[in-house]
This record gives C-alpha cells, sequence and structure tokens, in this order.
C-alpha cells in the first residue's frame, strides 16, 4: 500500500509533525503488522522522529542545524541553497517505523517529522506499508 501526503510549510526551516497523518493511513489500509517507510523525494527536506512533547525542541533542532551550516558559508553551488542540502543530506530523506497490532511502534516522546530546510514549499511525503 502506498499513499502521497501533501504538507505545506511556511518558513525557511521547519519542523512540521506528520504522526497522525503516517497513524490515519495505517488505520484506513487496515495495516495490522508490517513496516511503513516514511520518504521524502526532495534534496532541501528531511525526515526524521524526535520528542513531540516539548515544542521547542524542534526549534532548537532547526536553530542549533542554521548555526551549524550558516546559509551564506561560502559554497559553490549557484542555487544558493548549499546549507539545504547539508541539512537534508544530514537528517536524510526516510524513516523506517514498525508496525504491531494496527498501531505504530513509536516511544512515548517520539514524533514523525517532515522537515523542511528551503521553504516555504509545497512538498511531498511518500508512505509505503508492507505487511508481514
Ligand atoms: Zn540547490
Amino acid at each position: 500500500m502506498k499513499a502521497e501526503l501533501s504538507v505545506k510549510t511556511d518558513s525557511r526551516n521547519q519542523l512540521v509533525d506528520i504522526t497522525s497523518r503516517v497513524e490515519e493511513f495505517i488505520g484506513d489500509n487496515g495495516i495490522e503488522d508490517g513496516i511503513v517507510i516514511v520518504y521524502t523525494p526532495h534534496t532541501t527536506a528531511g525526515i526524521t522522529i524526535n520528542e513531540d512533547a516539548d515544542p521547542s525542541v524542534r526549534s532548537d533542532i532547526t536553530n542549533f542545524l542554521s548555526k551549524l551550516i550558516p546559509h551564506e558559508a561560502g559554497f559553490s553551488h549557484a542555487e544558493g541553497n548549499s546549507d539545504s542540502h547539508i541539512k537534508s543530506t544530514l537528517t536524510g530523506a526516510s524513516e523506517t517505523i514498525v508496525i504491531e497490532n494496527g498501531r505504530l511502534i513509536l516511544g512515548r516522546w517520539q514524533g514523525i517529522y517532515f522537515c523542511e530546510y528551503d521553504g516555504p514549499r509545497s512538498r511531498r511525503v511518500i508512505l509505503k506499508a508492507i505487511s508481514g
């Protein structure tokens, strides 16, 4: 089973919680056991799993990455967004989550995030579930 989510972002760097949308996909398709791959086909975005209790964790992550990789750091790439590409590579384009008894196995404080590093934009997230 496969689905595509549309994620709209409203700033250059932003983590968007998509956990409930992944859970909805699992529920709608009646997947009891297996895995789901959450993947984004963009070179300036990423997917990560991290804390969803305190929203300041999200801003700490994006703020620290921006401090670590400044926008204007003398990169060669003519498009001027090498910082976004590097953040994307550090984050990775996908996560795989195990499904058991119709639910995602996530820790109590974990959420699934779409990571925007060159927004605002309209982005795609691909969900692919494999039963078994
Ligand atoms: Zn570029």
